[in-house]
């Protein structure tokens, strides 16, 4: 079986391809490069669902199965932001460093027991027939004033991860993969997506 993940964020390529290759043994990932996919896919939903839903359903309109991760960070004092502008929330092109610098300074009057948030991830998976197989997954977090760790990307040096008492930064790639909003959506979709490609 050959999968498209629909995505040119070389980590979460990186992420997704070692859950797929778990979930399914035999599977050929292939790249949007590999592909020569080289369009922009506008995400212009409202919701993580919508977008991950556009990115795998264009993928899947030239003809094959294609697996979208739509997700991002949603801080409670924030009503949610930067949900799904987590990726350009200081603007375009987008910049992890200059969004992590936005997001420090929208929350700089927050105190420790408020800078509660969550990541999220909707792992979307669309057929060439139509058929679509989706599933959420959420970690909750906590936001720091400063950063902490060298891994991972995005926001994960903001985003403390209490019950192993280190920021996503911090997390090996194993601890990290084994705990993750996409680690979670991943283990609702494989069942969903067990049962379509079993039918
Ligand atoms: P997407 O590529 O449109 O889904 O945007 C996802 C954005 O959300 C990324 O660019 C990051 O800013 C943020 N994000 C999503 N997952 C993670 C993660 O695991 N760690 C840190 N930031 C993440």
């Amino acid at each position: 079986m050959v999968i498209v993940l629909a995505s040119n964020n070389k980590h979460k390529i990186v992420e997704l391809e070692s859950f797929m290759k778990k979930l399914v043994p035999n599977v050929e990932i292939k790249s949007l490069k590999d592909i020569g996919f080289t369009d922009e896919i506008v995400e212009d939903g409202n919701t993580f669902e919508e977008n991950s839903f556009i990115k795998a359903s264009t993928i899947a309109k030239l003809g094959y199965i294609a697996v979208a991760d739509d997700s991002g960070l949603m801080v409670d004092a924030l009503n949610g932001a930067p949900g799904v502008y987590s990726a350009r929330y200081a603007g375009e092109p987008s910049n992890d460093r200059n969004n992590n610098e936005k997001l420090l300074n929208d929350i700089k009057d927050v105190p420790e027991e408020k800078r509660t948030a969550k990541f999220v991830s909707v792992v979307t998976c669309v057929f060439p027939d139509g058929k679509v197989v989706s599933a959420r997954g959420e970690c909750p977090g906590r936001m720091l004033f400063e950063y902490r760790g060298n891994g991972g990307f995005g926001y994960d040096p903001l985003f403390y991860y209490e019950p192993l008492n280190k920021t996503f930064a911090e997390l090996t790639p194993e601890e990290k993969n084994s705990i993750s909003h996409r680690a979670r959506a991943i283990a609702a979709f494989s069942g969903k997506f067990a049962e379509e490609i079993n039918k």
